[in-house]
């Protein structure tokens, strides 16, 4: 049992909202989260990070994609998904409950998504035969698919292990693509005597026998495969056929539950013809229903299903009119208990924002209103926005309790015109968790809000540390540093835009000021002046 000191440091759980959960981040889930994204939904996708092709080095016949690294199409995907504003979470969803309006799903160490649908793309597990030597190079030059692995052992000395009496439904591609192969029935198979006659006479050595275990070759690969009654067929490639498992546990208690598949060789989730499952509103894609989808056929499933998915909601929104978005609930959540932070304005405020005559100030992600009300006090008349009307709610009675006036404006900064054509002399944005956008839409209404001659003053967190593994013990995180805008974003889109001026653009260790949890990480600090 895991040790946990009761004194160390839990962070407490987050409940996050979103149009769709997407439960695993490969092929299905990545391609199902684009396709939502696009239709400007909410998307979180939490992912284990255990794909069925990690342990293959390359990943072969996606048109486009051929010979990639798995780990690189995943990169690749999930650095698309945030474009649109999706995130993706480094965890594990282990249970989903039913609400009256949707769903919940609890992330093992801690966090709850709340969801309106949820996409189960968690694919499988395959089940090797227990020989020694297989898992050790399973993947590699122990594989199971002519599809995937079949013309990089072209030619070579291939023996296929036949486990299962629908072990030789690969034969046949095997046979075409190597002249050297030979068949094993290991475990006695019940397999049709015709069966084996057709492949004997077509040359390929058939041997009944059990097999003892792979031998290695002296540079580290697979040399043969070793027979119970002592003799060595020699190696190139083992071919196994191995057995699975949907990984259905999350969905187990909604009453999702895995079916046989035909081949009698493990489950799926069964799905109707919009990829819905048994339980209305959770949709399943990849290969978690349906174990022969190659990478590409994932990835189309989920895309296939996550449209089906676009509908429903579009259809749904269209009878019961829009609901309020994803982040103005997570944000109303946060602000619903004890205040978040101190009320004290951020020490990088302070520092850039001290010597500039006051004038009109626009503060983007006001939350609870710490910076707004300090420039306020100071003669700034200023302007507060946030998505979440509770915070802005918090601002205005603290305003009121100050006796100093704060204009608030509930405005999400990435939509066409946030704050209505108006120009500051000072547009803040200070750890503002804007989505990112490929067009970096909301940065642009940043920039645009900027009088001529005024300042754009933009602070994050450094998000190095955010991006390492999280401590062993410690929740996951609940959000994804790199769907945000980061300062970076700011910088970039500055420096095509004429008519600016970048006065500090620098990473340095957090001054005091507000309350936060995350004292221990350094700031990006940017300031710009527009040109008069
Ligand atoms: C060794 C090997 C090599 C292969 N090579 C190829 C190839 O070259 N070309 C090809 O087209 N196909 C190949 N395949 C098949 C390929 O692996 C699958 O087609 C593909 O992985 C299916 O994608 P998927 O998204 O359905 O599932 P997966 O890729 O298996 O992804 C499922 C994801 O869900 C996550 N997950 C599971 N449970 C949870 C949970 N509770 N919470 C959060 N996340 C969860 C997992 O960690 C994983 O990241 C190969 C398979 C194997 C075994």
């Amino acid at each position: 049992m895991a040790h946990h000191d009761p004194h160390e440091h839990r962070p407490p759980a987050v409940r996050r909202h979103t149009d769709v959960a997407v439960v695993g981040g490969s092929a299905a889930g990545l391609a199902g989260a684009l396709q939502l994204a696009r239709q400007r939904r909410g998307v979180i996708v939490v992912d284990a990070g255990e794909p069925r092709n990690a342990p293959a080095a390359h990943m072969h016949g996606y048109l486009g994609r051929e010979g990639l690294p798995p780990a690189e199409l995943v990169r690749v995907g999930r650095e698309e998904v945030r474009r649109y504003g999706a995130e993706v979470l480094d965890a594990e969803v282990a249970s989903v409950r039913r609400t009256d309006d949707g769903f919940e799903l609890d992330l093992a160490g801690g966090h709850v998504v709340v969801a309106r649908r949820v996409l189960l793309a968690t694919g499988l597990v395959d089940e090797l035969p227990a020989i020694p030597g297989v898992a050790e190079r399973w993947g590699r030059d122990v594989v199971h698919c002519p599809f995937c692995h079949g013309y990089e052992v072209r030619d070579r000395r291939v023996v296929q292990i036949v486990t299962h009496p629908a072990g030789l439904h690969p034969t046949p591609l095997l046979r075409h693509l190597t002249a050297a192969l030979t068949v094993v029935l290991h475990g006695q198979p019940a397999i049709a005597d015709d069966a084996l006659a057709d492949l004997r006479a077509a040359g390929v050595p058939v041997v009944t026998g059990d097999v003892d275990r792979l031998v290695d070759g002296d540079d580290g690969a697979l040399a043969g495969v070793a027979l119970a009654n002592g003799e060595v067929l020699p190696a190139d490639v083992a071919v196994v056929g191995p057995g699975f498992r949907v990984r259905a546990e999350p969905v187990a208690d909604l009453g999702v539950t895995p079916t046989p598949h035909p081949s009698g060789l493990g489950d799926v989730v069964a799905v109707g013809a919009d990829g819905q499952t048994a339980v209305a509103g959770v949709y399943a894609a990849g290969n978690v229903t349906d174990p022969s989808h190659q990478v590409v056929h994932a990835a189309a499933d989920g895309s296939r299903v996550a449209a089906m998915i676009a509908f429903s909601l579009a259809e749904e929104d269209l009878r019961t009119g829009p609901r309020p978005p994803a982040g103005a609930l997570d944000w109303d959540d946060r602000y619903g208990g004890d205040a978040l932070w101190s009320g004290n304005p951020n020490g990088a405020l302070v520092q850039e924002v001290a010597d500039l005559a006051p004038g009109r100030a626009l503060d983007v992600g006001a939350g609870e209103g710490g910076d707004a009300l300090w420039l306020a006090e100071r003669g700034w008349t200023v302007t507060a926005t946030d998505i979440s009307r509770r915070g802005l709610a918090r601002l205005e009675a603290e305003a009121r309790r100050r006796g100093v006036e704060v204009r608030s404006l509930v405005a999400d900064a990435n939509d066409a015109d946030p704050f209505g054509g108006a120009r500051f002399d000072l547009v803040l944005a200070m750890y503002a968790s804007i989505p990112r956008t490929g067009d970096d839409r909301a940065v642009r209404n940043l920039l645009a809000a900027v009088a001529p001659g005024g300042r754009l003053l933009v602070v994050s967190h450094d998000l190095e540390p955010m991006r390492a593994p999280v401590e062993p013990g410690q929740p996951p995180r609940p959000f994804d540093p790199d769907a945000y805008v980061r300062v970076e974003d700011v910088a970039r889109v500055l420096a095509a835009t004429p008519g600016w001026q970048v006065e500090v653009h620098e990473t340095r260790p957090r001054p005091p000021g507000a309350a936060s949890a995350s004292h221990h990480l350094d700031d990006v600090v940017l300031r710009a002046r527009r040109r008069a």
